[in-house]
């Protein structure tokens, strides 16, 4: 079932020439999304395993519906507001580009996003991939809506 897939063994599959390499000028950005597609990251899903907890109780710590913070959660489902309006405008600008994004569900679009081989959206996906990591570095309190007024005192967004 996709939710319990990894987006790296989805991604696998895909190996080969990385096109987003190139196309995401922004260094953060473009780490940020190689972090995603290795599963290299803090999400609860990857953090959870190097604490020892089972896999089933690695909760997303964006939202409260004890879902599993798998990348696939996070960025295609989860219900945090900035989650939500990151998505959101992200997913939006990427239809701009790339039309036939309208004709997946939301979870084919991340995962069509995260692959990296559509140059006019890597670079908004790489955003919303540091975002999203940046986001998960908050203090748990900063998580919901005061963390847009957070991270844009540091810039981040
Ligand atoms: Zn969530």
């Amino acid at each position: 079932m996709l939710v319990h897939m990894n987006i790296y063994s989805l991604i696998k599959k895909n190996a080969g020439f990385e096109p987003y390499l190139e196309t995401i000028a922004h260094k953060q950005h473009r780490q940020a999304l190689t972090r995603l597609r290795l599963s290299a990251h803090i999400l609860p899903i990857e953090k959870g395993r190097h604490l020892g907890i089972p896999r089933e109780k690695r909760y997303c710590i964006l939202c409260n519906t004890q879902e599993i913070g798998s990348e696939i959660h996070i960025l295609s489902q989860c219900k945090n507001s900035i989650m939500q309006r990151w998505r959101n405008e992200m997913v939006t600008a990427a239809i701009t580009h790339n039309h036939e994004l309208v004709k997946l569900s939301p979870a084919d679009q991340i995962i069509y996003l995260t692959l990296g081989h559509d140059s006019s959206t890597s670079a908004l996906m790489g955003k919303y991939s540091y975002d999203t990591l940046e986001l998960h570095e908050l203090p748990w309190h900063m998580r919901g809506r005061g963390a847009v007024a957070y991270l844009s005192i540091l810039n981040w967004i």
